[in-house]
């Protein structure tokens, strides 16, 4: 029998009582945005958590080494459509280790966490949605969003009532937030905004808006939040204010100087993407003049579309790419230290947007290596702890997330701020990132020398009490 002299030391340090880690991850850069920790250190993790941070050696019965490395917790997506064991890989390789779709949300939470009982590659979670509860309360057949009466039938009082009761319903069946968009609901009025705002503002529990396009539509979410006392998160501050992003970033943060409880997101591409079919695309496209019509890409062909594509595209459906923001606004949103980076990811069918494969290795990447408009620590910040904190009021378990501390969850992303940067484009969306070494969930492994690791799944629901 072989005995090396790693074991000997093994057996040596179990009888001075050293404890021996399920893992350690040895030499890393560690960086933690919420304690300020800057340094080269040591992590033993143990059933799931982080047991020690130390600069003493630790063992472990496995080891991740991550000399030249940098060690921070994992990412936390607020905004991330598909939710699929597909999506769901595509965003662990970019560093993703919690990722939640606030905006669209469900209309049935209890089912929702129910098909996802088995676990999944990375956490996930969902709101209780305003859309898709309306799409049920008034019969829409849109499958992704709504395209007849959910989006164009005013609701009755007792419509309004349902929406509101299913509302609570989500909210008593933990739904992590509630989730609006008014363009994609036209015809929800006033009264039945406020409906949706007073279950928040009653419980607590943050709202997010994708809201009417610019400074207005800015002041309604803001209006409908103070009347209702409302914590209000606005969805993808880039692609909603455009040109108006930095008086909207400054609305924002007068808001919160005035005590209200208001928090932002931004997504570091300067198109976006939704349904051709949906309302927010038909209201300002269908009467458009015909120039305007080439903001339009349909992504199986990557052509621009005119008056003909657009009707023909429009009677089958599926994404359509809008390139409506310079890159310049986008910089301003990423950089602003108001906002959170969320990814708006969005896929379907094998086609999709490339910042579901790219976010936050992009951010790491060009804004913080190149172009220096970010540091590592605040670029991480938006990332990890300021998510968390955003949803910790109502789910208290977030608190054990977006840190590296003794007992916080063992979500840890490692990679190589030398190299780190996404590679996915329009025409070729699904390319997974590069220099995103290792993803941790729970203690496991989801990413390891920059591969995906298959058959495993570590993720567990991100739920309010119930
Ligand atoms: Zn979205």
């Amino acid at each position: 029998m072989v005995i090396d002299a790693a074991y000997l030391g093994l057996l040596l340090l179990l009888q001075l009582g050293t404890p021996v880690y399920d893992r350690v991850i040895l030499g890393g850069h560690v960086m933690d945005p919420a304690s300020g920790l800057d340094a080269v250190r040591n992590l033993g993790l143990s059933g799931g958590r982080i047991a020690v941070i130390t600069t003493e050696a630790v063992l472990g019965r496995d080891t991740v080494d991550a000399r030249g490395l940098v060690v921070a917790p994992g990412f936390i997506d607020l905004h991330a459509h598909g939710q699929t064991p597909e999506t769901y890989r595509f965003q662990s390789l970019d560093g993703v280790t919690t990722s939640l779709e606030l905006e669209l949300g469900t209309s049935d939470v209890a089912a929702w966490y129910r098909e996802r009982s088995a676990g999944e590659r990375i956490n996930y979670g969902v709101s209780i949605g305003h859309i898709k509860v309306r799409m049920a309360v008034m019969h829409d057949s849109g499958t992704v969003m709504p395209v007849g009466d959910g989006a164009y039938r005013a609701a009755t009082p007792e419509q309004i009532d349902q929406i509101a009761k299913r509302i609570e319903t989500g909210l008593r069946e933990g739904a992590v937030s509630i989730g609006a968009g008014f363009p994609y609901t036209p015809a929800a009025a006033r009264d039945e905004l406020l409906a949706v705002f007073r279950v928040a503002g009653m419980t607590k529990t943050p709202v997010h808006v994708h809201i009417r396009p610019g400074v207005a539509g800015l002041k309604e979410a803001l209006a409908l939040a103070n009347e209702t006392n409302a914590p209000l998160h606005v969805v993808h501050i880039n692609s909603s204010a455009l040109a108006d992003t930095p008086v909207m970033l400054e609305m924002i943060s007068d808001a919160r100087a005035h005590g209200h409880d208001v928090t932002t997101e931004a997504y570091p591409y300067a198109a976006g993407m939704t349904e051709i079919q949906s309302a927010t695309i038909q209201d300002i496209y269908r009467s458009a003049p015909d120039a305007r019509l080439a903001e339009l890409e349909w992504p199986p062909t990557g052509e621009r579309l005119n008056r003909e594509s657009f009707e023909r595209y429009a009677r089958i459906g599926g994404p359509v790419v809008v390139y409506t923001n310079s890159e310049q606004m986008v910089a301003v949103a990423i950089t602003s230290p108001l906002t959170i980076i969320a990814s708006d990811a969005y896929w379907q069918n094998g086609t999709g947007h490339p910042r579901t494969t790219g976010t936050f290795s992009k951010v790491l990447g060009r804004y913080v290596r190149e172009s220096h408009a970010l540091s590592l620590m605040e670029a991480l910040r938006k990332m990890t702890v300021m998510p968390a904190q955003r949803l910790e009021a109502r789910v208290p378990a977030m608190r054990q997330k977006g840190r590296l501390r003794v007992g916080a969850d063992a979500d840890i992303t490692i990679f190589d701020p030398a190299t780190v940067v996404d590679r996915s484009t329009y025409r070729e969306p699904s390319l997974s990132p590069v220099g995103i070494q290792h993803v941790i969930v729970n203690g496991v492994s989801v990413v390891a020398n920059g591969r995906a690791v298959d058959d495993i799944a570590p993720g567990k629901a991100v739920r309010a009490p119930t």
